[in-house]
C-alpha cells in the first residue's frame, strides 16, 4: 500500500476561476459534513470525491459557476458548504448557434516547437503511420466470417514470416447491405469505410473482401481506384473461380501475402513531430476529467500544434454546450460556420430520435461529479488546448490540413475512435476517470487517469497518472509533457498497455440513415 499522501491529510478542494460558486472535493473517499477547509469554509453535507461544494449562499434561481461558465441554476436554496449534486442544478438551454462570435479570438502567438522526432513508417502519398498492419477491408458483414478465419490463420501462420509487419487486422463492420444506400446520410458510413482503408497505418495496400450481390459495391468502396486496381484488390466470394470455402481462403491468403511481402520491406525512419496525427477523446469522464488530465492533454495538444503537427478533437455533445468558447478561436469565419454546421446537423439527429444532448452524461459521470452536459462539455473542451481550429471535419472526412482539427464524431468512444481513424489519425490519448480498458488494432492509444486513486488501483492499464495535478505534486505542464513523450514514443512502436494486452474494441461505424 501507498502511504497516504501528506497533501490529503487535510480537506482539499479545487476551483478553476475566480467567478465560480462551486469547487470540488480532492480527496479519495470524499469529505463528511463539519469538515473545514483551511480558509474555514465548513461542510454543511457529506460531499463525495469529485463532487461539487457550495462556496457561497445561493438561492434558488442563481446561477452555479463552475470554469466561470454557468452549469446551470439552483433549483432550490443552497447554503454556503452544502453538496450541489446533479439534482441542484437545472440544465440551461444550450448556446443558440445563430448569434456566436467567428474567429474573433486569434491563437495567442507561440513558438515554434523545433527538434522533435519520432520514428515512423513513410507512405508514398507523404502521410506517417505508426504502426505497419495489414488491414483487410469488408465491403459487408456478410464476408466478416470468413475474413475472421482467414485473419487467424494470417496471424498464426504468416506473420511469423513477415517480422517487420506487426499485425493483421479485419476492417469489419455491420454495414454494406440491407441499408438506405443512397439516403443523404448514408455519405458518413461510406465515406468512413473509404478512409479508414486509407489510414497511414496500413501503409497504403488495400485488400477488399465483397460478397458479390452487396450494396456496397467494391468499387463504391474505393472511387479512386482505376478498374485494373480494382479488379486487383478486391476478392468477392461468389466468384465462380471459388468452388467451396477452402477455395476462398485460399484466394484471400494469396492476396494477403503479396501485400505482407511489401509491407514487411518498410522500415521505420525517424520523421518531424510535423507528421504526427493524434486524435483526443475521453470516456468514463469525471469531475477531476476537466481539472487533471483533460489540461494536461490540452497543453501537449498545443505542443503537437506548435511542431506543426495535427490534432482532432471530436465529441459533439460534449462540446455543443461549450461551443460559445470554441467560435471565437476558429481561425476564420468559414470555419466557425463549419464547426456551427455540424452542431445544428447534430441537434436535428438528435431530435430526429426525440432526444437531446442532456441524454449523454453516464451514470458513471453523474457519480463522479458530473452533474450534467454543461459541465461535461465545460471539462471536455479543455483537451483542445488554446491553438486556433484550423479546419472542422464532418464525420468520416479524411484530415488534409494540420494544426487543430475538429472531426465532428459522436462521443461515444468507439464510433469515435472509429472515426477518428477515418479522418486518419495514427495514435490515440483518451482520458477516463472512471476507468476503461479501452483499446484499438489499428492505432496506440495511450491513457490517461484523470485520478491517482484509479492510475493506482489500474496500474497495469492506465499509461499516464494525472491525478498528481489535483494533489499539487505535478503541473499541468509537467503532465502535458510526459504525455507529448508518450505520444512521440507510442508513435515510435512503444506499445501501450491496451497493446501490451491485445485489448481492441471493435470497430463501430456511425450510421445515420436508415436501416432497410
Ligand atoms: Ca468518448
Amino acid at each position: 500500500m501507498d502511504a497516504p499522501l501528506p497533501t490529503l491529510d487535510r480537506p482539499r478542494r479545487i476551483e478553476l476561476d475566480a467567478r465560480d460558486t462551486v469547487a470540488i472535493v480532492v480527496n479519495s473517499g470524499g469529505l463528511k459534513a463539519g469538515a473545514t477547509f483551511d480558509d474555514g469554509l465548513t461542510l454543511v453535507d457529506d460531499v463525495p470525491q469529485g463532487h461539487k461544494v457550495a462556496l457561497v449562499d445561493m438561492k434558488q434561481g442563481d446561477a452555479v459557476v463552475r470554469y466561470g461558465e454557468i452549469l446551470g441554476h439552483a433549483v432550490r436554496d443552497l447554503p454556503k458548504g452544502s453538496w450541489v449534486d446533479e439534482f441542484s442544478v437545472e440544465l440551461p438551454e444550450a448556446p443558440a448557434l445563430d448569434a456566436l462570435p467567428l474567429a474573433t479570438r486569434p491563437a495567442p502567438v507561440v513558438e515554434p516547437l523545433e527538434g522533435f522526432t519520432f520514428e515512423g513508417y513513410r507512405n508514398a502519398d507523404g502521410s506517417v503511420g505508426t504502426r505497419n498492419i495489414l488491414a483487410v477491408s469488408e465491403s459487408v458483414q456478410c464476408v466478416a466470417g470468413v475474413v475472421d478465419h482467414v485473419v487467424e490463420i494470417i496471424r498464426r501462420e504468416l506473420l511469423p514470416k513477415y517480422p517487420n509487419v506487426d499485425d493483421v487486422v479485419a476492417l469489419s463492420h455491420v454495414y454494406g447491405c440491407g441499408v438506405a444506400i443512397n439516403a443523404p446520410a448514408a455519405i458518413v458510413p461510406i465515406r468512413t469505410l473509404q478512409n479508414l482503408a486509407l489510414n497511414p497505418n496500413f501503409g497504403g495496400e488495400v485488400l477488399v473482401i465483397g460478397l458479390g450481390c452487396e450494396k456496397l459495391r467494391p468499387e463504391r468502396l474505393m472511387p479512386n481506384l482505376s478498374e485494373a486496381d480494382a479488379a486487383a484488390n478486391v476478392l468477392s466470394l461468389q466468384d465462380e473461380r471459388f468452388v467451396g470455402f477452402e477455395a476462398m481462403v485460399a484466394g484471400i491468403l494469396e492476396m494477403a501475402e503479396e501485400r505482407l511481402k511489401k509491407l514487411n520491406a518498410r522500415r521505420r525512419e525517424t520523421c518531424p513531430a510535423s507528421d504526427l496525427v493524434v486524435g483526443v477523446q475521453c470516456g468514463g469522464s469525471d469531475a477531476f476529467s476537466g481539472v487533471t488530465a483533460n489540461p494536461a492533454v490540452g497543453f501537449a495538444a498545443d505542443l503537437i500544434v506548435r511542431a506543426g503537427g495535427t490534432v482532432m478533437f471530436s465529441e459533439v455533445t460534449e462540446v455543443r454546450d461549450a461551443v460559445h468558447l470554441l467560435t471565437p478561436r476558429c481561425a476564420t469565419e468559414e470555419v466557425g460556420r463549419a464547426l456551427l454546421r455540424e452542431m445544428a446537423w447534430y441537434d436535428r439527429y438528435l431530435a430526429a430520435g426525440e432526444t437531446d444532448r442532456a441524454a449523454n452524461p453516464s451514470p458513471g459521470n453523474k457519480k463522479g461529479g458530473l452533474a450534467n452536459v454543461v459541465e461535461k462539455a465545460l471539462g471536455s473542451i479543455v483537451k483542445s488546448g488554446s491553438s486556433s481550429i484550423s479546419a472542422v471535419l464532418a464525420p468520416g472526412e479524411k484530415a488534409v490540413t494540420k494544426g487543430l482539427i475538429y472531426a465532428a464524431t459522436p462521443a461515444s468512444d468507439f464510433v469515435c475512435g472509429t472515426l477518428q481513424l477515418a479522418s486518419g489519425m495514427t495514435v490515440q490519448v483518451f482520458t477516463t476517470g472512471r476507468g476503461t480498458p479501452y483499446g484499438l488494432a489499428a492505432a496506440p492509444v495511450i491513457k490517461v487517469a484523470t485520478r491517482s486513486d484509479l492510475a493506482r488501483r489500474w496500474h497495469d492499464l492506465m499509461d499516464v497518472d494525472a491525478g498528481v495535478i489535483a494533489t499539487g505534486e505535478a503541473s499541468v505542464e509537467e503532465v502535458g509533457w510526459i504525455i507529448f513523450r508518450e505520444i512521440l514514443a507510442a508513435a515510435s512502436g512503444k506499445k501501450p498497455w491496451s497493446d501490451r494486452w491485445g485489448l481492441r474494441n471493435s470497430l463501430a461505424l456511425f450510421n445515420p440513415a436508415p436501416v432497410t
